[in-house]
């Protein structure tokens, strides 16, 4: 008698519910718990509410319990099912559970809580729970999150790639630059993984779309174009997209020249990669003395890197005549270097030049994900054992997608 009493405490249960029953099995670790529920003349429909009749019920089910010191605490109970005249035959809102749910909203909202923080293994391991029943616990949060979204306004995005294991496997994501938070993950990188997108939102959310930042990736802009109203004149190419084309662009000339040094004996250019790459203000005061007598060494790499910083310089602009004005000089400069490689992206930099001085008028680049990207490098890490790229995707939503994940009970 104590301790049924003492169970419909701990466990919150409230009339009609009552603990018929509590089964200590001490040597499996468990405790089974049997729920009852006194004689109802009605019950609400769990579609509308309305007060209707009891049918039946199903046969009895299970859901596991936050533990009991350490033993395993297993609710049992037969749902009834109530016959409202407009829904049919419904099973009835549980107190304790979910629908279908094999876990109490209480178990579920603590396994959700501990994998915010924690590894899956981990929680896996603490809560004696297998792989598919952690991943199924993050499935259903996220599907309850992204259920629960409101329409907010998403003012500033930024679409962003993302490797999924090695070679040619991508991941779209979308990303709320102001929210900081990821709104959407598409398979693949191709123009139907971000249309997929723009259905999530409302007529007003799209209109109020300001600004979108992206890799010059022409599926990811068509798609923009199809589906933002002025599309051009939001889209902004990412700024350190372009940086890192210059960076490459400076990386073949380099290559090129070192081969032809050394085969002349000069070793100049050896090991200095990374050198180019790298902010010289960031530099050992003695690195940069060394790299400083190359930059005016007349080597065609220090000329490259002379003209990738000189186009980067158009991000110091406050307005867009003077950055126009500078940029053509700086391409017709580019084009005469006689170094392929530059000259390849000066091209490239023009034709798309149009989204790039957005930058002036929007201020954005993907660097604004970095809190995001930084969590999912942790989503990787900690889960290795991600046997498919859904899990992955749902890994993401669960830790970056600012949803609301914990289960409610009635
Ligand atoms: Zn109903």
């Amino acid at each position: 008698m104590q301790d049924r009493d003492l169970y419909q405490r701990i466990l919150g249960i409230e009339s009609p519910w009552y603990v018929e029953s509590v089964e200590l099995k001490l040597p499996d670790g468990e405790i089974h718990v049997h729920l009852a529920h006194q004689k109802l003349a009605s019950w609400p429909c769990p579609e509308c509410g309305a007060d209707s009749k009891l049918h039946d019920h199903q046969p009895e089910r299970q859901w596991r319990h936050l533990d009991t010191c350490q033993y395993q605490t297993i609710l049992h109970a037969e749902p009834p099912r109530s016959e409202c005249s407009e829904h049919g035959v419904r099973v009835v809102k549980l107190p304790w559970a979910e629908p279908m749910g094999r876990f109490t909203a209480l178990f579920e909202a603590l396994a959700i809580e501990w994998l915010k923080a924690a590894s899956q293994k981990a929680v896996a391991e603490q809560m004696g729970l297998s792989w598919d029943e952690i991943h199924g616990i993050m499935e259903r949060a996220v599907k309850r999150g992204l259920e629960r979204r409101k329409a907010e306004p998403v003012s500033h995005l930024g679409v962003d790639e993302k490797a999924f294991r090695k070679g040619h496997n991508y991941l779209t994501l979308v990303n709320d630059l102001t929210g900081s938070r990821v709104l959407y993950v598409a398979e693949d990188r191709k123009q139907s993984s971000l249309d997929g997108f723009w259905p999530t939102l409302t007529k007003e959310q799209i209109d109020g779309i300001e600004a979108v930042a992206m890799d010059m990736w022409d599926p990811y802009v068509n798609s923009v174009r199809e589906h933002v109203p002025e599309a051009d004149s939001k889209i902004v190419f990412d700024k350190f997209h372009i940086a890192q084309h210059l960076g490459q662009g400076v990386d073949q000339v380099r290559r090129k020249e070192n081969k032809t040094l050394r085969a002349a004996g000069d070793d100049r250019l050896a090991g200095t990669r990374y050198d180019w790459l790298r902010n010289p203000a960031a530099m050992e005061p003695k690195d940069r003395r060394e790299f400083a007598e190359l930059r005016k060494s007349g080597l065609k790499t220090a000329r490259a890197w002379a003209l990738k910083e000189t186009a980067m310089a158009v991000y110091g602009y406050t307005y867009e005549r003077p950055a126009r004005k500078h940029f053509r000089w700086w391409y017709n400069w580019a084009v005469r270097s006689r170094l392929p490689p530059m000259i390849e992206v000066a091209g490239m930099m023009k034709r798309r030049f149009e989204n790039i001085i957005t930058y002036l008028r929007h201020r954005i680049t993907n660097a604004g994900s970095e809190s995001i990207n930084a969590k999912i490098q942790w989503v990787k890490y900690t889960a290795r054992g991600f046997r498919n790229k859904q899990n992955f995707i749902h890994a993401i939503y669960f830790h970056c997608g600012g949803l609301d994940l914990a289960p409610r009970s009635h």
